[in-house]
Order: structure tokens, then C-alpha cells, then sequence
């Protein structure tokens, strides 16, 4: 059987790793995986300078779910992940032009002064706010003023909406976002009692949140080791090879290539983002197409930046900050990067990961690199007490970087399903559909696979 894979980030190459795994173990499949870059990774990707490690993207995954973890498992590669250090608990929203440490637990709640007391007492009611129960869709801020209020939503949900998906919560779609809070109020009838009746339960190796891990050189050095194993163990990668067309014919998928080359495949797993799909599979099925180009992305603009150690007061000690929009900066929040992952720049520096962008500021994405850079500087600068100029500096602009599930997205996502009822034999994976995480990436990669193998 011969298996196509296009699109070489995280998604491809995990589902790549895994059919080859099969293939080690005796199966009768041929895989090609088709990357339209020079090199693997998507967003996903490492700049190695100055002894820092840089990460363009994603800096890691969280253990707490098995998918990703396994990935580099079985591809023999966990000797090369990094944990990050206990430091890594304490994350931070900004509020009043300071850091506020994000509470862990009801004591730390009520003496933090991340939200007033009036809004403290509103989020403790969330206990007696009923069950929504007509099951519609509706958007993270909706859910967050019926459920938790105003205060809450400003000062917790949004900046956390910010910081997984650069995401507008006035246009995101709570169950397809963010489907565990979802879950809690449909199962529990509420966060605080879904919450409670959890705690007793057992949760991952590491807790419910895990331990966020990266990879020694970098996470776009994983992919390229993952991609080495599935490349031994018989899977073909090929670079700098867009895809540009499919059709079907006789139940063959057949690739056209840029240059014409087409190759044939039984299955086809499409892993790159949907308004890339959009383009190749419109000959194949307009309305398939109309969907994946109708889902939205947000850019995001990426900072690394290096400062000795006694340009900045604040020790930076822990995972990062986010930033609440009402505190009035461009910038969505920064990763204490030398202080989770100390490997990652050199001893007595200190290094930052500054993001900035997303979906409600599409048009910051109009300044130059430089622009973007100085905002970058200026919003970290007095909240971090930074008083010198950071001597390495790595920038990366993604103009479409993270897909957004707006509300109404569970509804494209159940016509792309109704569509490959007709399509037997062709899979939509990667981030477009059903969650961002690369735990979601590896978890839904290993599905296809599954459904490949089942197939056979
Ligand atoms: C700044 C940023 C920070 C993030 N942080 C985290 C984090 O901390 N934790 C986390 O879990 N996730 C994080 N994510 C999300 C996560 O990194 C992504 O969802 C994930 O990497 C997507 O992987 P993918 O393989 O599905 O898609 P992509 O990485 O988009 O890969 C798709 C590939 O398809 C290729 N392609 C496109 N068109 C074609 C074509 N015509 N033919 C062939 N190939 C094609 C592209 O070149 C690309 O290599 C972050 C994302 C960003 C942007």
C-alpha cells in the first residue's frame, strides 16, 4: 500500500514516524512524505546563536498526555528530551504594571491580587451559576461573563486565550477550543464542582498540568531527528516539494508536484495548514476546499532576545507572563525561557521569548520586524526593571501562524467529515480541526495512522 503524507511539521512526521514504525515491523507500505520548504518543522522550528537556543515557535509539550511523549518513545529519541525545572510552575499575568503570580490553589487565590475582591467573590459563585444546557455553541467571553464575570474574563481567560491561541475569546468557540471547560460544565455542571470531583482522580505522570518539555538543540532538532528514524526505518521525505494538485481517479490519489511530477498513492493524510489544502484538493472537491479555506488564522510576531544578567532587576524566575489587553501593551506576554530550560542560553544571561500579535491585532503585523522589535523591548522594559539593550536578538514573523476556531467552527469540522465519507482513503490531520497542542497534533496523527492500518 502506498501511503502520502503532505506537509512536514510535528503532524506529518509524528504520522510518518509511526507508519514506518509499522513498516520496521513487517507491514507492506510505501511512505512519502511531500514538505514544500527546505526544511521540516512549519512553524515549528530552532535558531541556534551565541549559545542561546531559539525557538521560532512552540518551545515544547506538556507530558501530562501520552501522545507526544510516545512519538519520541518509540522513535528511541526520549534520552534527548528536556524537562523544564520546577521554575516552570510559576506563571504570571501582569496586572496594576506588575507581575501576578498565577494562583495554584484556594489560599493563594484569595491573597493574590491578580483580581479584586469583588471579582474574587464572582468567580467563587461560579459554584451556583446553572448548567447551560441547550448544548449551542457559544463564545469563551459569553461563557466566561455567565460562568465566572467580567473581572475574570479580562484578567484570566483572555490573556490564557492569548497565550495558547493568540485568540479573540469574543470569537472563539468554547467547544472547539478549549473542549475540556466545555466538558466540565456538561459533565459537572459547573468548573468549581468538575474541578473538585477531578481532584481525587489520577492525572498524567506529572499532574494535571505536566511538565512542559523541550528537546537538547532545540524542537526543530526533534523533528529532524524523528524525520532520521522514520527515514531508517524506510519512510521517504522529500524537501522543497509543494503539493499543488490532487485528483482521484480508479481509487488512486494522484499529487502533482511543483515542476508536474505526480505521485500515486491508496492513502493521502493532508497535514499543512487549510488555506495551503484549500488551494491543492479544489479540483478534487470545491466544497471540501470552500470549507478548509474558511477557517481563519492569527500571525504572530516572535522576539528572542538575550540580556546579561545585570540589564534587568526583575530575576525572571519562572515559566513567563501574560498580559490582560485592559494593562494597555501590544505584546501578549513573554517566556522566561533561561529559567525553565537553563540549557537553553548561556550561564548568567538572561533570555526571553516575547510574543506578540495574534487575531485582534492583525494590523501590528503591518510594522516592519524592526518596529515590531522595539515594541517588543519597550513593553517588557519597565515590568521586568530591563535598564540595557538585549545583546542577541532573533526575530520570526508568522503572517499565518495558528488557526482559530471561531464559533461555528464545529460546524465545518462535521461538513470536512460528511465530505471524506466520499473520499475513502483520504484523512484531514495536523492543527486545522480538532486542537493546536502538539499533543493534539501527535494525538490525531496517530489516529490516521490507526485508520491506515485498519485499512489494510
Ligand atoms: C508562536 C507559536 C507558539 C506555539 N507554542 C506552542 C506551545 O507552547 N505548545 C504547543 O503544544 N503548541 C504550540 N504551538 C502550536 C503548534 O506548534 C502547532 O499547532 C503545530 O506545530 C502545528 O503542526 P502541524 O504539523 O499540524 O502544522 P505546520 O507546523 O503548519 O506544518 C505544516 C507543514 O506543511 C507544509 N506545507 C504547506 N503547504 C504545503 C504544500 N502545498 N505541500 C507540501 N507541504 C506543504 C509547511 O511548509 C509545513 O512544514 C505554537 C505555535 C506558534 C505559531
Amino acid at each position: 500500500m502506498k501511503v502520502g503524507i503532505i506537509g512536514g511539521g510535528i503532524s506529518g512526521v509524528s504520522l510518518a514516524s509511526k507508519l514506518a514504525l509499522m513498516k520496521a515491523g513487517g507491514a507492506d507500505i510505501d511512505i512519502t512524505l511531500l514538505e514544500a520548504a527546505p526544511r521540516l518543522g512549519g512553524t515549528m522550528g530552532s535558531v541556534v546563536k551565541d549559545g542561546y537556543v531559539i525557538e521560532s515557535g512552540t518551545n515544547g509539550f506538556l507530558d501530562s498526555k501520552p501522545f507526544t511523549l510516545e512519538t519520541f518513545k518509540e522513535a528511541g529519541l526520549e534520552g534527548k528530551l528536556l524537562r523544564s525545572n520546577d521554575n516552570a510552575r510559576k506563571r504570571f499575568i501582569q496586572r496594576y504594571s506588575r507581575l501576578q503570580r498565577m494562583p495554584e490553589n484556594a489560599s493563594m487565590f484569595f491573597s493574590s491580587k491578580l483580581l479584586s475582591w469583588g471579582g474574587k467573590l464572582r468567580l467563587a459563585g461560579e459554584f451556583f451559576v446553572p448548567q447551560k444546557k441547550d448544548g449551542a455553541d457559544e463564545t469563551l467571553a459569553d461563557f466566561a461573563k455567565r460562568r465566572l464575570g467580567e473581572e475574570a474574563l479580562d484578567y484570566m481567560i483572555s490573556p490564557m486565550v492569548s497565550g495558547v491561541f493568540a485568540g479573540d475569546p469574543e470569537k472563539m468557540s468554547l467547544k472547539s477550543s478549549f473542549p475540556v471547560i466545555a466538558d466540565l460544565e456538561s459533565a459537572y455542571g459547573g468548573l468549581i464542582k468538575g474541578l473538585l470531583k477531578k481532584r481525587n482522580k489520577k492525572s498524567g505522570p506529572a499532574g494535571p498540568g505536566g511538565v512542559l518539555t523541550a528537546y537538547e538543540g532545540g524542537m526543530g532538532s526533534a523533528l529532524e531527528d524523528l524525520a532520521a528514524v522514520a527515514v531508517k526505518n524506510g519512510a521517504e521525505i522529500i524537501k522543497e516539494c509543494p503539493a499543488e494538485k490532487v485528483t482521484k481517479e480508479g481509487g488512486v490519489y494522484k499529487v502533482t508536484v511543483k515542476g508536474g511530477k505526480t505521485y500515486e498513492f491508496d492513502r493521502l493524510a493532508v497535514t499543512c495548514p487549510s488555506y495551503e489544502s484549500a488551494k491543492f484538493l479544489k479540483e478534487l472537491d470545491g466544497e471540501l476546499s470552500g470549507t478548509l479555506a474558511s477557517i481563519p488564522y492569527a500571525p504572530m510576531f516572535v522576539a528572542g532576545l538575550g540580556f546579561n544578567g545585570e540589564d534587568m532587576t526583575d530575576p525572571i524566575n519562572g515559566f513567563g507572563y501574560l498580559i490582560p489587553e485592559k494593562e494597555g501593551r501590544q505584546i501578549l506576554g513573554a517566556l522566561f525561557t533561561s529559567s525553565m530550560f537553563p540549557s537553553q542560553a548561556p550561564e548568567g544571561k538572561k533570555f526571553l521569548r516575547i510574543m506578540c500579535g495574534g487575531d485582534k491585532h492583525h494590523e501590528l503585523m503591518k510594522k516592519s520586524d524592526d518596529e515590531l522589535l522595539e515594541i517588543c523591548i519597550r513593553d517588557v522594559s519597565d515590568v521586568l526593571g530591563i535598564v540595557g539593550r538585549p545583546h542577541m536578538i532573533q526575530t520570526f514573523r508568522h503572517e499565518k501562524a495558528i488557526p482559530q476556531y471561531h464559533v461555528g467552527h464545529s460546524v465545518k469540522a462535521a461538513k470536512i467529515e460528511e465530505i471524506l465519507k466520499n473520499y475513502d482513503g483520504l484523512y484531514i490531520g495536523g492543527n486545522v480541526l480538532y486542537g493546536i497542542s502538539l499533543n493534539d497534533c501527535t494525538r490525531i496523527s496517530g489516529e490516521i495512522a490507526r485508520k491506515i492500518r485498519e485499512s489494510m
